[in-house]
């Protein structure tokens, strides 16, 4: 498992919003098609997506944020936006998991250290069966 020090850092280096803030985009479709074989992938492996709001953002692909789940929003929606510039067909599948997790969780009030710990562990258990 990931040590907290090292996940402390990698969340310290990715401030919440990042993504949420940047241009909107108009995504590649295959990046499309890929995030939601993602959804089907992993409510077929038992998930519970609620629904929520896709958006495409331009994040740069230097991006330390890939992804980025809100679910703050003062309506209650829940909101992923993913980044658009992303190259690799394997970043746009394993940020679509680790997002999926988060949707998931939205309204279970986890502290973020273990939000993410959640995210990964699933986006890799995922990748794992894919
Ligand atoms: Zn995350």
């Amino acid at each position: 498992m990931i040590d907290d020090a090292h996940l402390l850092g990698v969340l310290a280096a990715a401030p919440p919003g990042h993504l949420l803030h940047c241009p909107p985009a108009v995504p590649f479709v295959p990046h499309v098609n890929l995030f939601w074989s993602a959804v089907t992938h992993a409510r077929r492996l038992g998930l519970r997506v609620p629904a929520f709001e896709l958006r495409w953002a331009h994040g740069g692909a230097q991006a330390t944020h890939h992804g980025e789940t809100a679910w703050e929003c003062a309506d209650g929606r829940i909101v992923v936006t993913m980044n658009a510039d992303l190259v690799r067909p394997i970043d746009v599948i394993s940020t679509s998991l680790h997002e999926l997790q988060h949707v998931s969780d939205a309204r279970h009030g986890f502290a973020r250290l273990e939000g993410e710990r959640r995210a990964i562990a699933f986006a890799f258990r995922a990748l794992e069966a894919w």
